[in-house]
């Protein structure tokens, strides 16, 4: 694991954004983005400047995680949020999980859309329904392609059979995905996923490994720029190019410069699980 930073709070005065969106693969239930949208109050990002993403995963329905991941992108003005998957949790009070987690949902994406910048996410192994956001401040990446600046995003949202879950995938079916997204793998691309690659940040439970082979050997065929996966809660951290981001329900998280592939683990009292 790479060194740690508890980052205390600071006020950062906030500037001017503009996030320009170029959606090429709009998914069904979404709005697709105009090319470049118009609404003065909008926050201005112009492309030139570093792209710098908060990035974390595994939150599994923890909102004082989510509040304090939505103060942080407000802090340290990153120009967009990144969510690898394992968003909800499972509210009591609902006869089913499923009931549960789409009422979580639609309280999930009402918070998201008042953070400081965009939120692009996929949902993750745990998650048993789609957040299907309608809004152009938090969309889903899976199975598509968002360019920002000049920044290319890819989300892929299936992780092997674990737990019988919605978002889960033999490696075969994975393997055929992969070849299948349509998406052009460049030195600016980023990739989201929930699933880590096969032995990289891929701890799982005893010895188990639970990143995915097919997802390696893709990533070992095709160029990016990084990345950005959850899953192994035990695997945060960085290697190479990849990026773990899961915060386990931990507030934690990291800051990611695009440009310059540094990164900042960002934590309030790292180590300790929030209650
Ligand atoms: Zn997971």
């Amino acid at each position: 694991m790479d060194t740690q930073e508890v980052v205390a709070n600071k006020v950062v005065a906030t500037g001017a954004y503009h996030m320009r969106f170029f959606p090429r693969w709009p998914r069904t239930g979404l709005i697709e983005i105009s090319l470049m949208e118009s609404n003065a109050s909008r926050p201005r990002l112009e492309p030139e400047f570093a792209m710098r993403v908060l990035a974390s995963g595994d939150v599994h329905g923890r909102w004082p995680v989510y509040r304090w991941l939505l103060t942080v992108a407000h802090e340290h003005r990153v120009e967009a949020i990144v969510l690898a998957g394992d968003l909800l949790g499972c509210l009591e009070g609902f006869e089913t999980p499923e009931e549960a987690q789409r009422h979580e949902a639609g309280m999930l994406i009402e918070l998201l859309e008042g953070a400081a910048a965009p939120v692009l996410y996929i949902m993750g192994n745990d998650d048993l329904v789609e957040l299907a956001s309608a809004s152009n401040r938090v969309q889903s990446l899976h199975g598509r392609q968002v360019e920002c600046g000049r920044f290319k995003f890819v989300g892929y949202q299936y992780s092997m059979p674990f737990m019988g879950g919605t978002f889960e995938k033999p490696e075969a079916e994975i393997q055929t995905d992969l070849a299948r997204l349509p998406a052009s793998f460049d030195a600016e691309t980023v990739f989201v996923s929930h699933s880590p690659a096969f032995d990289i940040l891929d701890p799982g439970f005893g010895d188990s490994q639970i990143g995915s082979r097919s997802l390696r050997e893709f990533l070992e065929a095709n160029p990016y720029r990084a990345h950005i996966h959850g899953h192994s809660h035990a695997g945060f951290g960085r290697k190479d190019n990849h990026f773990n981001v899961a915060s386990a329900g931990r507030t934690r998280a990291m800051i990611i410069d695009l440009e310059t592939l540094q990164h900042q683990v960002l934590g309030l009292e790292l180590g300790r699980v929030e209650a």
